[in-house]
């Protein structure tokens, strides 16, 4: 008796569930965006490999921080336990083929993993080749600290090593580049030790653009906190660097030769080196994807999203890496069950310290406009520029909780 009700319910169930696994997904970077969406995509129930060489991660924000000896580099890395939990298939190799017509992966192994909809997240790749003497081999002597680990390590070993009264110089690069107010976040916390621990030491600044992210706050702040200490030299006074001479730890701008006791050269960018090879950047070097989907508007099936995405009013942020994550997971899982994809609204926070317990904030909100995530006109803004101590020190905190917010939603 009990047989039989068995396999009738048995052959009541619909055959195809029976019958077919739940489309699949690689993804490829295991970073804030690819983390997210791993995730995201495992949460609609699709079946996913995350391709990712290094077993630990270690994340930029706060990674300014470390540089000035105010956080531990233990509390910047993160593993993929709580990934494989989920369910998500994690590979700690690097893909270095993509055959989007097949639907093919290849790793570094050579072996060959198979995708319904594939997920491009590789982040940035730094240009070597943009400002001349600054490769690869010049980074060991005057480091970029522009993707955290042992990079951002050296620079703050750098730092704390050099004597009072030394110089140091920083480069920053034109628009568009990984985390719009990280290098002015940078400056203010080098400042900062500056200020605190070498007080006849001076930072000179030298930046290709005249105008950049939460500027009046920042120029507010350094007025006040380091006066004399931190020279600002804007691209219209001579601020953009045409060259390196590593050996001489100096950088030439269009007018003269800037020799440092540090020098922290951040470089031009483009998307992670896969999103090329793969056929998905265009002349820009950066990935061009429809808004709503985040699909490719180059290759099939493919979709691209985090800092190697061209995204945009929204900034290269692991906010927004994680916002698009979200998005693109359900535009995916629409697409592959054959359901409409919804026209998103996206969200993005950036904070920075200009000192410790002084955090200041830009905020904004985008949509699809145009072919292009276009900000939304009245929904952004920034921190008020005249906010006593007590607001700045709320927002330091809010950012710390931010950081905590999204590394339990991309790693935990
Ligand atoms: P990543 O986080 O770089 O991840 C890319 C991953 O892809 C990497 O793990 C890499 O190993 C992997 N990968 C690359 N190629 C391959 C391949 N061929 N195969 C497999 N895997 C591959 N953002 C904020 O929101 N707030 C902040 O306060 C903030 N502060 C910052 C401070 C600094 C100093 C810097 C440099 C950045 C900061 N950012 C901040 C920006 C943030 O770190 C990036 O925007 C974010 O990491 C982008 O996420 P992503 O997933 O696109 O790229």
């Amino acid at each position: 008796m009990t047989v039989r009700r068995r396999s009738l319910a048995l052959a009541l169930l619909p055959a195809p569930a029976l019958a077919q696994a739940p489309p699949h997904v690689v993804v490829i970077g295991g970073g804030f965006g690819g983390a997210s969406g791993a995730r995201a995509l495992r949460g609609h129930g699709l079946g996913v490999t995350l391709v990712e060489p290094n077993p630990t991660y270690t994340a930029c924000p706060f990674s300014n921080a470390v540089i000035a000896g105010l956080r531990p580099m233990q509390q910047q890395r993160f593993g993929y336990a709580g990934l494989r939990t989920q369910g998500i298939t994690v590979l700690h190799a690097a893909a270095t083929g993509i055959d989007a017509v097949a639907r093919r992966v290849t790793l570094g192994d050579g072996s060959v993993l198979g995708y319904d909809r594939l997920l491009l997240a590789p982040g940035i790749a730094l240009r070597f080749d943009a400002l001349p003497g600054y490769d690869e081999a010049a980074s060991a002597l005057l480091p970029h600290a522009w993707q955290a680990g042992a990079q951002t390590e050296l620079l703050a070993r750098q730092i704390e090593a050099m004597e009072d009264g030394g110089t140091i110089v920083m480069a920053i690069p034109a628009n568009p580049y990984r985390c719009p107010p990280g290098p002015y976040e940078r400056a203010s916390l080098i400042a900062h030790v500056l200020r605190t621990r070498k007080p006849r030491s001076k930072l000179l600044v030298l930046d290709a653009k005249d105008a950049f992210s939460k500027q009046r706050l920042f120029e507010s702040a350094w007025a006040a906190l380091y006066p004399g200490l931190l020279e600002y030299v804007p691209l219209s006074a001579g601020g953009r660097v045409t060259g390196v001479e590593a050996e001489g730890r100096a950088v030439v701008t269009d007018f003269t030769t800037h020799h440092g006791d540090v020098v922290n050269v951040i470089p031009p960018q483009r998307a992670g080196d896969i999103a090329r090879i793969a056929g998905a950047t265009d002349r820009s070097g950066w990935c061009p994807i429809d808004p709503a989907s985040f699909e490719s508007r180059l290759l099939p099936r493919v979709h691209v999203i985090g800092d190697a995405a061209i995204a945009g009013a929204m900034p290269k942020s692991a906010f927004a890496a994680n916002a698009q994550a979200r998005v693109c997971a359900a535009a995916m899982a629409a697409l592959l069950r054959g359901t409409a994809v919804q026209t998103p609204k996206l969200l993005n926070t950036c904070y920075s310290l200009v000192a410790p317990s002084y955090g200041i904030s830009v905020a904004g909100a985008y949509q699809p406009s145009n072919g292009l995530l276009a900000d939304i006109a009245g929904a952004g803004g920034t921190s008020p520029i005249d906010a006593p101590a007590a607001v700045r020190a709320a927002e330091a905190a809010y950012a710390e909780d931010w950081f905590e917010t999204i590394t339990a939603d991309a790693f935990g």
